[in-house]
């Protein structure tokens, strides 16, 4: 059933990871299959017998082929750092080809305690896999770099967090799990054999084409793609209120994938300072500060790759510095890309483009509009301005996108499209449903219970995020008054 393993991580060197196999669990049940994926990666379907799956995706058989390892990494946690971190709880089966004829790594979460868990009990609670689970493939569907979920299986055991809750384990699947910390890890060694291994591995995977660059450029090269990857990724966020949580070193991945969906979750009343995640007390990692603590943690990837810069240290220094202060440009190319499709505008007016943005997100944030809805609405409103009076409903305030919308409809006269196909370029990237933490969070809860359908149904309903689901209108709105759901755990 599962498909060849191809050990690439597993054959680097043995400093790279700690051999572990996952610790079985009393009572697997298999919750959740993501058939299209499996097909994708080249399982055969046919096959597909439900007490093999448990097994496999429980940790309690190891597939053949697979020779299971913990990764090493390190990584700056708020901003502190801890040079061991690695997999405390998930463990790399192996990589498989896909049918684009990629690898793809496929990692187990919750797989027991590895030589990496420190303190913690190499657990997962059914909760934060579901949300994962869920929230990884929303991404997906909406085009949005991620690593993706394949299964989850519930353990029969419990798992002790704020209270006793069922555990579970889940599949993830991503182009490589390798993130900054894992520079990190090797860097802060002063191990720069290591760090130029794992940057040839990095090269061969995810960026081929820097092979052609001659070698004393070729690792700032990497630096700048993995930064030019990881901007679109981080504008891509930003198109959807998407806020990460912990945008800690280790939870950024060098393949450009949103990674590690722990208390993440999508804004709806447009605030640029919202911050969910319980533990972010600070709000370090707020919706407005994920481009800047991105390319703080650049600079990290930077330090930890710098002897590949040059056998001069002040000039390495001084190579990575440019790089990484080229940021700010390539992000603000790929948020202005991001935003100006989100507004229905393909010809770009160098100097009116962001400031009209901008007046939109100041109206939006005065107005305390849900982020999703307005752009939504602002779609019907390209078609039809009959359609103006229930965009300015989602508006507490409304006098300053009353003055916005006729600015907007003046620059799209020079777009020279017709309404409707302005309109519908806006729907195809401007979601209707997205995972709103309310459901999310009664889904959950449902599961918690045994009762697996609302999760079952919200699976469904954001396999869709772009079409209009008749008889769901339920799921494109906003928490009421008693659900909002303001604080999410890990
Ligand atoms: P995270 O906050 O999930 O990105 O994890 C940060 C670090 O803590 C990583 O090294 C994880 O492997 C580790 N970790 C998180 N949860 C657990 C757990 N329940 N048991 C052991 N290690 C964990
Ligand atoms: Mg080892
Ligand atoms: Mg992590």
């Amino acid at each position: 059933m599962f498909p060849t393993f191809t050990l690439r991580y597993a054959r680097l060197p043995t400093h790279f990871f700690e051999p572990f196999t996952p610790v079985t669990v009393e009572k697997p049940e298999l919750v959740a299959f993501n058939r299209e994926l499996a097909e994708t990666l080249g399982f055969d379907l046919s096959a597909f017998d439900e007490k093999t799956a448990t097994d496999w995706f429980s940790g309690n058989e190891v597939p053949p082929g697979a020779e299971p390892v913990a990764q090493a990494y390190a990584g700056h946690q708020f901003g502190g750092f801890s040079p061991r971190l690695g997999d405390g709880r998930a463990v790399l089966l192996g990589e498989v080809t896909d049918r684009d004829g990629a690898l793809r790594d496929i990692q187990l979460k919750g797989a027991g305690r590895t030589p990496f868990s420190r303190g913690g009990d190499g657990r997962a609670p059914l909760g934060p896999v579901l949300r994962e689970y869920l929230l990884s493939e929303a991404m997906h569907v909406m085009g949005i770099p991620t690593t993706r979920a394949l299964a989850a299986v519930t353990t029969g055991e419990r798992v002790m967090r704020r209270m006793p809750e069922p555990g579970a384990v889940l599949t993830r699947v991503a182009s490589s799990h390798i993130r900054v910390g894992t520079f990190q890890y090797f860097g802060s060694r002063h191990d720069a054999e290591a760090v130029k291994t794992l940057a040839d591995h990095v090269i061969e995977r995810h960026y081929p084409e820097l092979l052609e660059t001659p070698e004393t450029d070729r690792y700032m090269a990497l630096l700048k793609a993995i930064q030019q990857r990881q901007a679109e990724l981080v504008a891509r966020w930003m198109g959807v209120g998407f806020i990460h949580g912990v945008m800690n070193t280790d939870n950024t991945s060098i393949a450009g994938e949103t990674i590690d969906f722990g208390p993440c979750a999508f804004m709806e009343r447009y605030d640029p300072k919202t911050v969910f995640s319980s533990i972010d007390t600070g709000g370090r990692y707020a919706y407005v500060n994920q481009p800047v603590i991105l390319q703080w943690n650049m600079a990290r990837l930077a330090e930890a790759m710098l002897p590949l810069f040059d056998e001069d240290e002040q000039r390495a220094i001084e190579r990575a510095t440019e790089v990484v202060q080229g940021f700010s440009e390539q992000y603000q190319a790929a948020w202005l890309a991001v935003m100006r499709d989100k507004i229905g505008l393909r010809h770009h007016e160098e100097d009116n483009d962001q400031e009209l943005i901008e007046a939109l997100q100041e109206a939006m944030r005065v107005g305390r509009a849900d982020f999703t809805l307005t752009f939504r609405q602002l779609g019907e409103c390209a078609r039809d301005e009959a359609a103006d009076d229930a965009l300015l409903a989602l508006f507490e305030q409304d006098a300053d996108m009353r003055d916005w919308l006729p600015r907007w409809r003046q620059r799209l006269t020079r777009e020279a499209a017709s309404g409707d196909e302005i309109a519908r370029r806006m729907h195809a990237v401007n979601p209707l449903y997205i995972p709103r933490n309310h459901q999310v969070e009664q889904a959950l809860s449902a599961a918690a219970e045994g009762n697996f359908e609302p999760f079952e149904t919200l699976r469904e309903v954001l396999a869709h995020p772009f079409d209009e689901q008749p008889g769901r209108e339920a799921w494109t709105l906003p928490a009421g008054p008693d659900e909002g759901v303001f604080r999410t755990f890990c």
